[in-house]
């Protein structure tokens, strides 16, 4: 074993510095990923740690009707309660409310849920629908780039390794907006997604369907947009038939693997269900009468 180090300084410049001068040291921030991995056996703790805790930039953030940056370690609690979260990105609120068990929630952040790179991560789909982008930086250089880049395979980003996220940029979202996050699990609590589904919707004046997203969780190797199921939407009243035939689109538009938590025929056909699920809520939160949504009216 390699001599072990690790560091928890107060300032960016600081973590930066450490992450270009000693080549192999791993950030960490509320540890649940990186640190339970460890103490279950399944990957060994690296041997150089930088801890982010103590940086209070890092936690800033600023939010308002213009957009919100969000620092990366921000907490899935906080994202889970503030109010103009909930009311404006609503989708990344709904990922961060589900997010394991309040003690999870309190600790874990959102750079971490995104650099850990699971197709699984929660709060990815809600971040693609929502448009956001993510700020990386090492010493001397910064780069933002769309959250659908950042995303590479399971366990892979597009960061570099002495390249640290320090936050994400969520867009102002247009008025009679609305997004959604739902998730299929085994158990309501402390459970990995099974499927996931995103959704955000504008809607025109006279009620169709003027802007429309979609994105899955847990059915390919990263989150994705699914845009063809989306587009199917546009110009059109809502309507529970639409969102059934935009799921089905969906569903044709991955190929979900098995593994110990579900059988792929069983993924696709939830992804169907999700995805209008999702619709409704976001359409729901979007201002649509409740009439159009149940079918009663077109
Ligand atoms: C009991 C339990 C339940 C869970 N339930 C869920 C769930 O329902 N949904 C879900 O999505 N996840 C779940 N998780 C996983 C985990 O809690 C989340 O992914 C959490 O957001 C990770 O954040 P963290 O700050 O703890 O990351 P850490 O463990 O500190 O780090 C995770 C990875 O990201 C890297 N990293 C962290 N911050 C940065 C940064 N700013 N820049 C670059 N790299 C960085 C680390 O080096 C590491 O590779 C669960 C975990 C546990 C233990």
């Amino acid at each position: 074993m390699g001599d072990r180090t690790y560091a928890a300084p107060t300032t960016l410049s600081e973590v930066l510095g450490l992450l270009a001068d000693r080549p192999g040291t791993h950030p960490v921030a509320g540890g649940t990923d990186l640190v339970v991995a460890a103490r279950v056996g399944k990957q060994p703790l690296p041997d150089s740690l930088v801890a982010l805790h103590r940086v209070d930039e890092l936690r800033h953030r600023h939010v308002t009707a213009a957009g919100a940056t969000l620092g990366a370690a921000t907490t899935h609690a906080w994202l889970a309660t503030d109010p103009a979260i909930r009311e404006r990105w609503s989708a990344l609120s709904d990922a961060a409310a589900m997010v394991g068990s309040p003690a999870t929630r309190a600790t874990g952040t959102l750079g971490g849920n995104l650099m850990n790179g699971s197709p699984a991560m929660d709060t990815g789909s809600p971040l693609l629908v929502l448009d956001a982008t993510v700020e990386l930086r090492r010493e001397g250089g910064a780069r933002s780039l769309p959250v659908g880049q950042l995303f590479r395979g399971p366990a892979r980003t597009a960061a570099e390794a002495d390249e640290l996220l320090v936050g994400v940029h969520l867009p102002p979202l247009p008025p009679r907006s609305g997004s959604a996050y739902v998730r299929l699990e085994h158990r309501r609590a402390m459970e990995i997604a099974i499927v996931g589904a995103a959704a955000a919707v504008t809607l025109a004046s006279d009620g169709r369907v003027a802007a429309a997203a979609i994105a899955l969780t847990a059915v390919a190797p990263t989150c994705v947009r699914v845009s063809e199921a989306a587009d199917l939407l546009l110009g059109h009243h809502p309507h529970p038939e639409t969102f059934a035939r935009a799921g089905a689109l969906a569903r044709a538009a991955v190929r979900p693997i098995s593994d110990v938590r579900a059988g792929a025929e069983y993924r696709g056909a939830m992804v169907a269900v999700l995805v209008a699920r999702a619709l409704t809520t976001a359409t729901h939160r979007a201002g649509a009468a409740g009439d159009a949504l149940t079918g009663r009216t077109p």
